[in-house]
């Protein structure tokens, strides 16, 4: 059957048929399709929240803090504060004993500002700060969005797939020496005085030269 335009002002309008001009076929060839979509293996959707969605390792859900042996690997630089694009971060340092030296006294993530874009962590130089594959968080007011070091803290055992996949991703060029997380780099301090006095001793051989 010839067509009709819609518009016959248009001379590229497309011309529908009778039964396009009708819609029905259409909307029944859509119904169609969806109910041959709901008996149909495979299935899509979950039934959220009695079925939770389980992310893969290079998810980007709400940033947490890395727990090592009770304590944070942080070393309150505030790297990541200055890298957020949103300033979602704020925190306080303070001096501790031990050869880190420097803690956080308070670390906080406004989660309402956070948009996941994975910056701290990328710049983080301890391993410290990671994202977990937590997407589901719901506050009752703005407060209860700043999460503090209580929510924050992690055991790095439950963020180990997260690790990992950090570490696949190293750049080999660089070697694993440089960019595996070492325990004795986690230290970053003034007081390193045998570092320190041996590096005054090589700057005075140099000028003495
Ligand atoms: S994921 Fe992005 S926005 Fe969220 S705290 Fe980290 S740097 Fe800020
Ligand atoms: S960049 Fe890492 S070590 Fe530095 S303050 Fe942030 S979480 Fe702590």
């Amino acid at each position: 059957m010839a067509g009709t335009p819609v518009n016959t002002a248009r001379k590229n309008e497309r011309t529908l048929n009778f039964w396009e001009r009708m819609y029905l076929p259409e909307v029944f060839k859509g119904l169609g399709y969806s109910f041959r979509k709901m008996v149909k293996e495979p299935v899509y959707t979950f039934q959220y929240p009695e079925e939770q969605w389980y992310p893969n390792d290079s998810y980007r859900g709400r940033p947490v803090l890395v727990e090592e042996e009770g304590k944070a690997r942080c070393v309150s630089c505030n790297l990541c504060a200055r890298a957020c694009p949103p300033m979602a971060i704020s925190m306080q340092s303070q001096e501790m004993e031990g050869p880190k030296e420097r803690e956080p006294k308070w670390f906080e993530i406004n989660m309402l500002r956070c948009i996941y874009c994975g910056f701290c962590e990328e710049v983080c130089p301890e391993e410290a700060i990671v994202m977990s594959k937590e997407y589901d968080l719901t506050f009752q007011d703005r407060d209860e969005a700043i999460f503090g070091m209580e929510r924050l803290l992690v055991p790095k055992e439950r963020l180990a797939d997260r690790l990992d996949f950090l570490h696949s991703r190293q750049n080999p060029q660089f070697g694993n020496d440089v960019w595996d997380y070492q325990r004795s780099n986690n230290r970053h301090s003034l007081k390193d005085s045998a570092f320190l006095a041996g590096l005054a001793r090589e700057m005075d051989a140099t000028a003495s030269h």
